[in-house]
């Protein structure tokens, strides 16, 4: 299925859209067609160019409580395949609460990592400091960018230059 890449005002990457929904915005006038692919999008009596990447009209402030769901693979991804604490890659990767559950620890990104198998088997339902592990870096939410290249396993070339210079930045938070 096609995909459109949907940036912010600030030509931010947002996230990743199907051509309908990104036609959508660009008819309400919500947004407007950076890139176009070549086949144009036809109705009974109208075309319309097909979306590839879009800009929306209005600058849209992403909260951080709004920040995406957190999933295995996302904080996998954010931490690049490396445990949070000892900076394994090999083996079972687990996500481990810094701050655990059953002492008050949240499900935010700001507390949970990857940790691998024995990591997390050492620190149990402690903090860090107590079992003297600590942290490779501090966990923060991943960038937007990091979700459309989760999303878009293949890049389509077009997408390169918006996108350019990003990624580094929000894999190597930790
Ligand atoms: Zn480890």
């Amino acid at each position: 299925m096609q995909q459109v890449l949907v940036l912010n005002a600030s030509y931010e990457p947002l996230n990743v859209t199907t051509v309908r929904r990104a036609h959508v915005l660009v008819f309400k006038g919500k947004a407007e067609v950076i890139e176009e692919l070549e086949e144009p999008l036809r109705s009974a009596t109208d075309t319309y160019p097909r979306p590839h990447v879009i800009r929306l009209v209005q600058y849209v402030r992403v909260p951080r409580t709004l920040q995406r769901k957190i999933s295995r693979r996302a904080l996998f991804a954010r931490d690049g395949w490396r445990c949070a604490y000892c900076g394994e890659t090999g083996g079972r990767l687990t996500l481990d609460h810094v701050v655990p559950r059953s002492r008050g620890g949240e499900s935010v990104w700001e507390n949970v990592v990857t940790s691998c198998a024995p990591c997390n088997m050492r620190k149990g339902n402690r903090l860090p400091e107590e079992v003297s592990m600590s942290l490779r870096a501090k966990p923060r939410p991943p960038a937007p960018v990091l979700f459309i290249h989760l999303a878009t396993p293949r890049i389509p070339n077009r997408w390169q230059p918006y996108l350019r210079g990003l990624t580094e930045a929000s894999t190597a938070t930790a």
